[in-house]
């Protein structure tokens, strides 16, 4: 772990926030704990929301002395307790289930930002990623110029579109196969799309999660100018990452798009309703649902994917135990895949055994960040489980019918 020195008494020390609210709220009751996934995999106290709710506590009292001098301790911005804050993947079932209703999510943020500003965060691999960000607009330091090459051939780029398909970095770069699922469902039912080309900027979500809010500044303003002349009433998106941080960071931190933002599985449960988007084929599978962090807890969408699922004809369809608001996490969220990608994939583990215990065999989310964090997960433990995007399994399902072959004469 760097050593990082924080003088707490220093002129210089930025101090906290206006968390005080957070501070005296917490009962200190532990509710949190259990369900959190960051604790389960290192579980020290201090990892807990209840530990750092305390730690802060005594970091916001310390300067004033007299508790720590009569106890002889140091309360201090240490690398111990800056790490302690990033072992989270900012799931948010904390959250759920804090009896004191404390938004713990804002707060993870604004203490990680606030950590940043003390000059004692992030941790390395969300350095890394901000300056890819910044040199790339993509934190996987990819090529900008191939930002739209996962476009598929056959469907054709509207020059005034209604609908502007949101990629985002994974969607763009590492599973592209989602992004021209979604792209190729949504033509088969008439939309007339197209993308934001290399203007397509980083939506900035990982570098928000981390507190690296300075970094992100750019990536918003490109992707809402060039959203904004592009003339399209909305925007869609199959990463659930992408979906909360522009539908509802943009508005907190930046400007806001001029269109209305849907989650795919929103744009095409109305597809559906609408009968514009004909299902041809069946699926027969026993399927469950995983709800991605951003989309469910953090957005409320849990119903649109579900009822999406539930039209698709040979679907059973199976809940799992925990789902919708006390579902656990996949594992990848708020930097933690890439700072800690071990722990990461076991979080992933669980979730696989959370589906297998259905007796499913088919997982299915809505984000291609929890596809490639699962479908590592299922490898790891070697789950015979297909882990699939929704767009994916519409894919499959809205394919053209193919024709009856003639019965011999
Ligand atoms: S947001 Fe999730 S990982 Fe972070 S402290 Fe809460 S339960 Fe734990
Ligand atoms: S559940 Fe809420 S009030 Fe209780 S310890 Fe956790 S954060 Fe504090």
């Amino acid at each position: 772990m760097p050593e990082i020195k924080i003088d707490i008494k220093s002129p210089e020390f930025i101090r906290l926030p206006r968390v005080q609210k957070v501070l005296t709220a917490c009962l200190q009751c532990g509710y949190c704990i259990d369900v959190c996934e960051a604790h389960n995999q290192t579980p020290w106290e201090s990892v807990t929301p209840r530990g750092k709710i305390y730690y802060v506590k005594q970091l916001d009292v310390s300067g004033v002395g007299a508790m720590d001098a009569l106890l002889g301790r140091e309360v201090t911005l240490s690398p111990e307790f800056v790490d302690a804050m990033y072992k989270c993947t900012g799931c948010g079932n904390c959250e759920v289930v804090c009896h004191a209703k404390i938004h713990l999510v804002d707060f993870w943020e604004d203490m990680r930002a606030w950590i940043v500003k003390n000059g004692a965060g992030p941790l390395s691999a969300h350095k890394g990623m901000a300056e890819k960000v910044r040199k790339y607009h993509n934190p996987y330091g990819e090529s900008p110029a191939k930002r739209d090459a996962w476009w598929p051939a056959d469907v054709e780029r509207a020059k005034v579109p209604d609908v502007i398909f949101f990629a985002g970095c994974t969607g763009s770069y590492r599973m592209q196969h989602i992004a021209q699922a979604g792209v190729t469902v949504l033509s088969r039912a008439g939309v007339k799309m197209n993308c934001l080309g290399e203007k397509e900027w980083c939506c900035s979500s990982p570098l928000i999660r981390t507190g690296n809010h300075d970094a992100s500044l750019g990536c918003a303003e490109t992707v809402v100018e060039k959203a904004d002349g592009m003339g399209a009433k909305d925007m869609v998106m199959t990463c659930s990452g992408c979906y909360k941080t522009v539908s509802s960071d943009f508005g907190k931190y930046y400007s806001k798009v001029g269109q209305n933002v849907y989650h795919f599985s929103q744009y095409v449960e109305q597809l559906i309703n609408d009968r514009k988007l004909p299902l041809n084929n069946e699926f027969n599978h026993k399927v469950t649902y995983h709800d991605p962090c951003h989309l469910g807890r953090h957005s409320g969408v849990y119903d649109s994917p579900r009822n999406v699922i539930k039209k698709i004809k040979g679907i059973e369809f199976v809940e799992m135990e925990r789902s919708r608001e006390n579902s656990r996490c996949c594992g990848a969220g708020g930097g933690y895949k890439s700072q800690f990608n071990d722990f990461a994939t076991a979080v992933a583990v669980e979730r696989i055994h959370d589906a297998e215990e259905t007796g499913a065999d088919v997982l299915i989310t809505c984000c291609p960040f929890c596809v490639l964090n699962l479908t590592q997960g299922a490898k790891k433990c070697g789950s015979s489980i297909k882990v699939m995007d929704l767009s994916q399994v519409l894919l499959e399902v809205t394919a053209p019918k193919q024709a009856e072959p003639k019965p011999a004469e």
